[in-house]
């Protein structure tokens, strides 16, 4: 998969392509992830990538010619099927909510075009003319959108077929089945005097599923029963 980030930041990439499970997926060409300086695409001596907003306000807002112009260059343009080669992402605390049913669909894709905002967000024209979809990590706002595109990167990415060691990792994990996946232990069979389940160490695999379901069941009825459909629960991480 190709992704492209549009970002006044791209140093902010670097670390993330040759760390961990996402340099892994650079490393092996499984993700060819690009970031882009936003300034290339300005045309005047000071690089100027935003301007004080209409209307009046405080802060500064992001204008619509350079950002138009890089998404286009990566994307092709917007409303020309044959034209446009990527799905284009805008991270913005105005989109919609991301989750792992989203996450795998954007992994059936071959080439994301990724738009990080900064300052007050961006000119509304850019949305219109170039953005495909608006995409949020949560109910608060952040300084850029480059974490954010970080997180949708990295939530993608492990889903990519050679990227995660054991694929089977993922059928079980939290959000995969619309439930959150039950405790996990590992060695020292007790620890400070916790002591793992039995059942996890009796070598009965039927045993050991029939458990697991049972406490995801749990799990997701007392932390999160609006994934079961099923109003609040007493606790709430
Ligand atoms: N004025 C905007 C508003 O009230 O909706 C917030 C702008 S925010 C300070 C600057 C940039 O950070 C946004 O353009 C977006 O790219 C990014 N950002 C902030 N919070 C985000 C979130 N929860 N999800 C995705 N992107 C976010």
């Amino acid at each position: 998969m190709r992704i492209d980030v549009v970002t006044i930041f791209p140093e902010l990439f670097e670390p993330f392509r040759s760390t961990a499970l996402l340099g892994a997926a650079c490393a092996q060409g499984i993700v060819d992830l690009r970031s882009h300086d936003l300034r290339d695409w300005t045309r005047d001596r000071h690089r100027t990538v935003d301007d004080t907003p209409y209307g009046g306000g405080p802060g500064m807002v992001m204008k619509p010619e350079p950002l138009v112009e890089a998404i286009e260059a990566l994307a092709g343009a917007k409303g020309t099927a044959d034209a446009r080669t990527a799905r284009v992402l805008l991270l913005s605390p105005q989109g919609r909510r991301l989750d792992q049913a989203w996450v795998e669909e954007l992994a059936q894709e071959s080439h994301l075009v990724l738009v990080c905002g900064r300052y007050e967000g961006v000119d509304q024209r850019v949305i219109d003319l170039a953005v495909d979809e608006e995409v949020s990590i949560g109910d608060y706002v952040l300084a850029g959108g480059e974490l954010p595109a970080l997180v949708l990167i990295e939530a993608v990415t492990r889903l990519l077929p050679g990227v995660m060691g054991n694929p089977a990792s993922a059928e079980t994990e939290s959000f995969q089945h619309g439930l959150l996946e039950g405790p996990q232990y590992t060695r020292p069979a007790i620890y400070r005097g916790h002591e793992v389940p039995a059942v996890l160490r009796s070598g009965d695999h039927a045993a050991v599923a029939r458990w697991r379901a049972e406490r995801a069941q749990e799990t997701t009825t007392r932390r999160r029963p609006d994934l079961l459909g099923a109003g609040r629960g007493e606790e709430t991480r």
